[in-house]
């Protein structure tokens, strides 16, 4: 069974104390705290294999080469991408985001033609599509959501037409917790022959992923979210678009051969991974990857559940409290205000208590904006997380509403 005081051991972290009191780190969405077991890969990698990988003839070359292409089988497993060539390694959801924007844009985009995301979309989700939109004449188009915080299916099916190029949705909203029935989506959009890219920076670490089975066509995260180490992430692609799509950056790695004249690219996955990769920090991820399969997906999503629906229910006889976001299928994720205090206030008062939280607009400012808000207070759980830590902060923010 899940016995989270065990756990906690894992996650050297949680012993420190912040003014004088133990940590409560309720920031997981933000990032999440590392267990031992992917520190000491770290260290293990550069204390027994660190090498720079890929056609070196030595042997620590070939360790370290066998670490890393050993990690990406980790992530192809982990999410069920049905080709180990499937997966690419980048810096984050950021750089995989980008990395499509651009290169699909390229592929696949004229003038005319429009992406649809979401009124959800964190900023790594929107930038990049309006410099695409700006550099190619495109149009964007935002899924609306409603009062509960949901994707608006219908208005979804009406904004697909035959200028809709692509469709780029958010798993999960880091700001409202809202689990989106992206499935659903990705087969309304099929039905269309629009392909999908589904952010998966707050999905990862709480939900089992079956890219197959979601029939995604991108499915991007970060490592950092999910326990892993930081400066490095995950796009995933369907092989047919990986194929069409050319590189994004050039250099080493990403070549076949190169002349004065001309270059021959490299074959996927490594025609998009140009420069040395993050072959320690890969290695890392795996150990994490490692790490939640053995605690059990389900495990964790039923734990995170858990805590979500206990946190709710005390945040709810807080005077005051006004939670944004009641999506029927929701993350361990509550953002919040108590009515008249700023968020700021909120952050500030409960770091003094050793509790850490986010305030503000979690990059996601058009939606905040829809909300009617300048930001919230953002209190998001991981499978370590405890009720007595809860109790600790609904504590607090009664504390907190008691001073103003
Ligand atoms: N998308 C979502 C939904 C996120 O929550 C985040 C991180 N807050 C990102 C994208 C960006 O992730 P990163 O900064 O690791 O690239």
């Amino acid at each position: 069974m899940f016995n989270v005081q065990n756990i906690r051991k894992d996650f050297p972290i949680l012993k420190t104390e912040i003014y004088g009191k133990p940590l409560i780190y309720l920031d997981n969405a933000a990032t999440s705290q590392k267990p031992s077991c992917v520190i000491e890969q770290i260290t293990h990698a550069y204390t027994t294999l660190n090498a720079n990988i890929h056609r070196g003839v030595h042997y620590l070359s070939q360790q370290a080469t066998q670490a890393h292409e050993d990690a990406r089988k980790t992530v192809q497993r982990f999410i069920n991408a049905r080709h180990l060539r499937e997966i690419i390694f980048t810096r984050g959801t950021t750089e995989a985001i980008n990395l499509v924007a651009f290169s699909f844009g390229e592929a696949f985009c004229r003038p005319g033609d429009e992406i649809v995301i979401s009124e959800q979309e964190h900023h790594s989700n929107m930038v990049p599509w309006q410099m695409l939109a700006q550099r190619k004449g495109l149009t964007l188009k935002f899924i609306p959501i409603n009062e509960k915080g949901e994707l608006k299916l219908e208005a979804f099916e009406k904004l697909l037409s035959e200028k809709t190029r692509l469709v780029s949705v958010t798993h999960v909203s880091n700001v409202l917790g809202t689990i989106n029935p992206v499935k659903e989506i990705i087969a309304k959009a099929h039905a269309e022959n629009i392909p999908v890219l589904i952010d998966g920076a707050q999905s990862i670490p709480h939900l089992h992923i079956d890219v197959q089975d979601l029939d995604a066509d991108f499915f991007v995260f970060s490592s950092h979210k999910v326990y892993g180490p930081t400066g490095i992430g995950v796009l995933y692609g369907k092989e047919k678009y990986l194929r069409e799509l050319p590189p994004y950056q050039g250099g080493g790695e990403m070549i076949s051969s190169v002349s004065f004249e001309k270059t021959v690219y490299n074959d996927i996955p490594f025609k998009f991974e140009a420069g040395t990769p993050d072959y320690i920090g890969s290695t890392g991820l795996a150990a994490a990857l490692d790490y939640l399969t053995a605690l059990g997906l389900e495990n964790i999503e039923a734990y995170e559940n858990e805590l979500l629906h206990y946190a709710t229910q005390e945040f709810l006889k807080i005077d005051r409290m006004r939670i944004f976001g009641t999506a029927d299928r929701k993350s361990s994720v509550i953002s919040f205000l108590l009515d008249g205090i700023h968020h700021y206030d909120t952050g500030m008062l409960l770091d003094k208590l050793g509790i850490a939280v986010r305030t503000g607009h979690h990059c996601a400012e058009p939606l905040i904006h829809i909300l009617g808000v300048e930001g919230t207070v953002r209190a998001s759980f991981a499978f370590y997380n405890t009720k007595e830590e809860i109790d600790s902060l609904v504590a607090g923010l009664k504390r907190v509403v008691s001073m103003f």
